[in-house]
């Protein structure tokens, strides 16, 4: 038996029978971490020391009979936008590189109340902002199924740690599909929940209306399993809902008979691939055999998401990030180099004017700002910076953001309409499996697109998850995409399971000769 084979809930099922311990499952994954990631580069940051000694201690206790948590002994990746108080949170950008948060995000302190053990921090896209996980500052990660094809973004490290077998279980963030787009193209399970089911205290702000924390899993139970442990109400986070959680795991067992589901017939066809097209037709046809009628929908304005999208995800994340002036946080340009150039400049000034310098050069307060940011934040972080400025200014506001306000309220409503007919919608996840790096990567306009399909769960507030449906003939997987009202997780979830009960794609593995060509690129096999 592979340890790394199992599923979270395999895994538990193991320890509760004491057939294998905590300490050999995380040696068994932080091996494959070992082997596979310097090549893969899905984590920014590995604990071994501190997940084995946590290891042995749940292992101490459940010998001694104590009462251990619910993801007991179990090794978990977290996004590295997620704050840790005990390891490093970077957001994958030069300008975090050193930053040590002095508190753990409530998410992470459940997972430690419920004795998971974090082995280690997920790359991403800097920041969150990205489809493909290629904008990280500290290199892009690879698609395990084809190591020359991205992962998806942003939680790009999240996703292909679970499909290389390096982790059973990670938490990634959603702010326009960053956990479904990686999920998609790595063959894994992900959900974002309801807009105020998680709390996001301690998740770095992206763009705060829309960020949702969300969990990742190969099945459908393992993100029941994680997501209850994750959801609840946060005092620290005034969007958070308030009240109990379901039991989503238990409940995965009431099988959703009877339920109509819609089936998104924009979202297919024209501009999608036409393997994805047909395997979405015939995930259609298995809930149809699990008794379930499916009828053909549409959401008359989603045409516009993306383009709504990126003016409220760049307006919102110009504020956030303006809190990295290189004096709060982060990173600071060097200032002695600063101070020198300021000096020679201000001679110049006084001796030449106008005629030396464009302009007269900035009080040191500024510059500090200006270095700092100019050298911390990648390209694709200062376009969305100067799109979101652009967005918000005096005389554009009404013209853009605030049309996109609009725009938002009639895609929030027609999801209202399709779930007044419907229990849930099902369509693809992205118009393409996984492409190649560097592929849009001088395109930032291609990038955006990708996003056409998840953004607009985000800029409903709903909930909305994806699982694998199909492979394409070259072997990559093709991602299923179901989105449901506010609060309709555990519909989501249980339509995923019985899926997952009827398919075994969610079962696939990337190929042996996938993982060979990683591994053999640090010149070792595991
Ligand atoms: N690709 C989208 C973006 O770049 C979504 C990213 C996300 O969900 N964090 O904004």
């Amino acid at each position: 038996m592979d340890i790394t084979d199992l599923t979270a809930c395999e895994l538990i099922a193991q320890l509760e029978q004491r057939q294998l311990s905590s300490s050999e499952i995380v040696d068994a994954f932080l091996y494959r971490i070992k082997h596979l990631d310097s090549r893969l580069g899905a984590f920014l940051h590995v604990d071994e020391e501190q997940a084995r000694r946590r290891a042995a201690e749940v292992d101490r206790r459940r010998q001694a009979g104590e009462k251990v948590g619910p993801l007991a002994g179990l090794p978990i990746a977290i996004k590295d936008n997620i704050c840790t108080c005990d390891q490093k949170t970077t957001c994958a950008s030069k300008i975090l590189a050193n930053f040590q948060p002095p508190f753990d995000a409530t998410i992470v302190r459940r997972i430690r109340e419920a004795d998971g053990i974090i082995v280690g921090k997920t790359n991403l896209d800097e920041f969150g902002m990205g489809g493909s996980n290629e904008l990280s500052a500290f290199g892009p990660v690879r698609n395990p199924w084809d190591p020359d094809r991205v992962p998806g973004g942003s939680s790009g490290g999240a996703a292909a740690a679970l499909a290389a077998g390096m982790v059973p279980l990670s938490v990634g963030s959603d702010t326009g599909g960053s956990i479904r787009q990686p999920a998609a193209l790595c063959g894994v399970t992900g959900l974002k929940p309801t807009y105020g089911r998680v709390s996001r205290f301690g998740l770095v702000a992206y763009a705060s209306s829309l960020d949702q924390i969300g969990p990742l899993g190969r099945t459908a139970e393992d993100v029941a399993l994680l997501l209850e442990v994750l959801a609840g109400h946060d005092p620290r986070d005034s969007t958070s809902v308030p009240g109990g959680v379901p039991p989503y795991r238990q409940l995965l067992n009431n099988r959703p008979e009877g339920i109509r589901l819609g089936l998104l017939v924009d979202q297919l066809g024209q501009g999608v691939d036409e393997e994805i097209t047909q395997a979405i037709s015939e995930a259609a046809k298995v809930f149809e055999r699990l008794g379930m009628p499916v009828i053909e929908i549409g959401l008359p304005h989603h045409h516009l998401a993306v383009a709504c999208y990126y003016i409220i995800a760049t307006s919102e994340a110009s504020s956030n990030l303006a809190r990295y002036d290189g004096v709060h946080f982060g990173y600071r340009t060097d200032e002695r180099a600063m101070e020198e150039e300021l000096a020679q400049e201000r001679r110049l000034w006084a001796e030449k004017g106008l005629a030396a310098l464009p302009e007269e050069p900035d009080p040191p307060i500024v510059r500090l700002y200006r270095k700092s940011r100019a050298e911390g934040f990648g390209p694709e972080v200062k376009r969305r910076i100067m799109l979101g400025t652009y967005a918000l200014s005096a005389g554009y506001y009404e013209a853009y953001y605030l049309q996109a306000a609009k725009v938002r309220r009639l895609i929030r409503a027609d999801y209202d309409q399709a779930f007044s007919q419907v229990a849930a919608l099902i369509g693809p996840v992205t118009p393409t499996p996984a492409f190649r790096l560097g592929e849009k990567i001088q395109d930032p306009l291609a990038m955006y697109l990708f996003d056409a399909f998840t953004v607009g769960a985000n800029l409903a507030g709903i909930c909305a998850l994806a699982l694998p449906c199909g492979q394409t003939r070259s072997g990559l997987p093709i991602g299923l995409q179901l989105q449901g009202p506010p609060f309709a997780e555990h519909v989501l979830l249980q339509l995923a399971y019985w899926f997952q009960k009827e398919t075994d794609w969610h079962r696939r593995r990337p190929p042996l000769t996938a993982l060979d060509r990683i591994a053999a690129g640090r010149g070792d096999t595991p």
